[in-house]
């Protein structure tokens, strides 16, 4: 293993793996913090995917530590932080305590924060993130169920959430190439700088800041920053040029579209789906809560409505909804019982002949990967910008796209079935 990743949720993990894949390097993602000893054999990158967004910062913080340290015994020379390219954190964190706390379990002296992606429209200038052309506070972001994101100065942002300083290294020195940015980057240490939002509004910055980034322990970003950084090793003649299989081998057996996330693009994506003829079912958080609506009855309505065309469970709903859900649940709760319901769903499918999974949402999808007791992911085709085909290993064999709401075109889950082989 070359290069090591820590994705704070689990469709970021994909995302990245998909990333470092597509630029050549053999990938492999595992689910959950690796156990002592664990054998990566094989993968030159590792991404472990956390679900460590949203929980307590020390929590987070234990757990991000204890994976670093697994892939660093496991050969990782370098160190990734991989959370959303939104943004997605509360004043409490998780980004800043995370990026702080390996800093100092690394030995490193600083690092760059950078979630800027723009291939999926998300871009950094002066330190401000945008979503496409909106600033991230003008976005869809900023009614997000567990993370609204209000601000969208992120060194206002991160600097929140942390103890040491952070600064800015902005378009203007990343336009100049690797070499300014490496001096700017060894000046902002010398001021004293823990953590550096950096700019970047094309694929090219990103490529600029991999090379940078060549020697640095720690990097902290979205699956964007992923970009640059297998060059390095490439120049090294340490890794080859392996292309991202076109298609995925899928085993047999029946589909269904899982959707737990309430973002602008999924919700988009279910009109679509619905509006196609897939027979739906909505989740109703309220009726789950009472008990009035059950994963058993979920679970047996798919099975009884899956025919030619794969049935599509969905809470997704839009922002008024989900507050006034959330105002008489909690937001916590709320979200931990959708997680759960679909969960739990996802279980009885795959005991009852479905093994090919559309998830939709980070923490959505993280809830029903643990529930499935999958342990790892192999990386597949790339459906868009983000999402691949995986299949997985562990207890069950599946064939999952894991979506982060965000992401995907609005037919997404019409056409992702395409890329599967039987
Ligand atoms: P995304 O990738 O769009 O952020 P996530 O799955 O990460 O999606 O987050 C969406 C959160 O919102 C989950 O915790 C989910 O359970 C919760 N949620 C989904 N539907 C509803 C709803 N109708 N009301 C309240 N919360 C919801």
């Amino acid at each position: 293993m070359l290069l090591g990743a820590i994705a704070d949720d689990l469709t970021g993990a994909t995302d990245l793996s998909l990333m470092l894949a597509r630029n050549g390097m053999r990938t492999v993602q595992y689910i959950g913090v690796p156990p002592a000893g664990t054998d990566f054999a094989g993968a030159e990158a590792v991404v472990v995917a956390l679900k460590s967004r949203t929980i307590p910062a020390v929590e987070a913080v234990a757990m991000s530590t204890a994976t670093a340290a697994a892939l660093r015994s496991g050969g990782a020379e370098q160190i990734v932080f991989k959370y959303c390219s939104t943004f997605d954190s509360t004043d409490e964190g998780n980004i800043g305590p995370v990026a702080e706390a390996l800093l100092e379990a690394l030995d490193a002296p600083i690092a760059i924060a950078c979630p800027a992606f723009p291939a999926a429209g998300r871009s950094i200038y002066q330190g401000h993130l945008f979503v496409g052309e909106a600033l991230l506070s003008d976005s869809p972001m900023k009614d997000h169920p567990l993370t609204p994101m209000r601000d969208a100065n992120l060194v206002r942002v991160l600097q929140r959430q942390c103890k040491g300083k952070v600064g800015l290294l902005p378009l203007r020195v990343v336009s100049q190439g690797a070499e300014a940015v490496r001096a700017a980057i060894n000046a902002a240490q010398t001021a004293g700088y823990r953590l550096l939002i950096a700019d970047a509004v094309r694929d090219e910055d990103l490529r600029v800041l991999g090379a940078a980034l060549a020697d640095a322990a720690l990097i902290t970003g979205g699956s964007g920053i992923g970009m640059g950084l297998p060059d390095n090793f490439r120049r090294q003649g340490r890794i080859g040029t392996e292309p991202l299989p076109a298609r995925l081998s899928a085993p047999a057996g029946r589909s269904v579209i899982l959707a737990g996330s309430c973002s602008t693009a999924t919700r988009g994506q279910v009109d679509v789906a619905i509006a196609a003829g897939l027979p739906a079912l909505r989740i109703v958080p309220l009726d789950v809560a009472s008990g009035a609506q059950t994963a058993a009855d979920i679970a047996r309505w798919v099975i009884d409505n899956t025919g030619a065309l794969p049935a599509v469970v969905y809470s997704s709903d839009d922002p008024a909804a989900v507050k006034a859900i959330q105002d008489q649940l909690g937001r916590d709760r709320a979200g931990a019982l959708v997680e759960q319901v679909l969960a739990e769903v996802s279980v009885t499918l795959a005991n009852n002949g479905f093994s090919r999974f559309i998830v939709a949402g980070g923490e959505t999808s993280g809830a029903v990967v643990e529930a499935l007791g999958v342990r790892a992911l192999q990386i597949g085709p790339e459906i868009a910008p983000g999402v691949p085909w995986t299949r997985s290993l562990g207890q069950a064999d599946l064939a999952m796209a894991l979506k982060s709401g965000n992401f995907g075109a609005p037919d997404f889950f019409l056409t992702a079935w395409d890329l599967l082989d039987d």
